[in-house]
């Protein structure tokens, strides 16, 4: 994959901010990364695709083919479809519109349990995940924009810019409120741990059906291929559709400054993230359908969260924003 993107003239600063109670170890990896990333900028590569981290991501979408090998069954089918959901609305309703956006308020535990379920999407941790995306809202199809489609092109905002150099650092001084939290900083750290777990537990769920319910016809292999390969990776392509897609595709009811779409068919997809017109134009709300046909899964979810009192404070749309909406 080759990419058009155009080297900076300047080259980037890369901030280095000691996070709170930062140990001695992740001191020394942080440092061993800030050389590289510096050695990197020196010789003009931090804007290309590293192809030694691009090797878990290939590797990946390789590990689908597994299909032909280990078959399907129905309760493998079911499996892969709610991995899919819950960890939708993990992305979306957590690393999207809690992380990212702080659109609501939630206590601690509840806030782990979604970043775990979140950071075992191999989106990598929510620190890194919510500290691009508030660059991306300041920044949108502007050249500094990590992933958009007007500067970068269509296949790099899709699935190049987080394979760089640049973009592999989570700069913890956009995310100090998310920093201030060890077990959020262990997550970003360890972002393999959380995708290991989900592949092991697919993998002995498997091999437990197959004793206990030998009439499933599933085992370990399917139930790894199918709950922990398929499910991430179409999760990971509906989830990077609004990146490329949502800037390309789609109505544009607010004359935002970037090219941010609302979609039905991305929204359906994503669980209401299609709305990205709405959104960019004010990201402020825990809501992104503005009308009440615009389905928004994620937001009837922390409804009923809220109604169960696992969230509050959900943030409405501003009777201005809903006015300018009608038009
Ligand atoms: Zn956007
Ligand atoms: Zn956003």
């Amino acid at each position: 994959m080759t990419q058009s993107r155009p080297i900076p003239r300047a080259l980037p600063v890369f901030p280095a901010v000691p996070a709170p109670g930062e140990s001695w170890s992740s001191r020394a990896l942080r440092r061993w990364f800030d050389t590289s990333v510096a050695v990197e900028v020196v010789v003009g590569r931090q804007d290309r695709i590293d192809w030694l981290r691009a090797v878990p991501f290939i590797a990946m979408h390789l590990a689908c083919l597994g299909v032909i090998w280990v078959g399907v069954t129905p309760v493998a089918l079911i499996l892969a479809a709610t991995l899919y959901a819950v960890r939708m609305f993990a992305i979306t309703g957590f690393y999207h519109r809690y992380f990212s956006h702080r659109t609501f308020q939630t206590s601690r535990p509840v806030q782990l349990v979604f970043a775990v379920i979140g950071a075992s999407c191999v989106q990598r941790g929510p620190l890194w995940w919510a500290a691009h995306h508030r660059h991306h809202h300041r920044v949108a199809d502007a050249p500094d924009d990590p992933h958009s489609p007007r500067v970068h092109g269509f296949l790099w905002s899709h699935m190049g810019w987080f394979l760089t150099t640049r973009n592999f650092r989570t700069d913890l001084a956009r995310v100090p409120d998310l920093a201030k939290f060890p077990e959020l900083r262990w997550l970003d750290r360890f972002d393999i741990a959380m995708p290991l777990a989900l592949a092991i537990t697919m993998y002995g769920l498997g091999v437990l059906l197959q004793h206990v319910a030998p009439q499933l016809g599933t085992n370990g292999a399917q139930m790894l291929v199918w709950g922990f390969f398929v499910s991430t990776v179409v999760l990971f392509h509906a989830t990077v559709t609004i990146n490329s897609l949502a800037h390309r595709w789609g109505s544009r009811r607010f004359n935002t400054h970037d090219d941010s779409r609302n979609n039905a068919w991305l929204a359906l997809l994503t669980f209401g993230e299609g709305w990205h017109n709405n959104h960019h134009f004010f990201p402020g709300s825990a809501r992104q359908g503005f009308h009440w046909w615009e389905v928004d899964l994620t937001w009837y979810g922390l409804k009923a969260m809220s109604m169960l009192g696992l969230v509050h404070g959900l943030r409405p749309i501003p009777a201005w924003v809903l006015a300018k909406a009608r038009g």
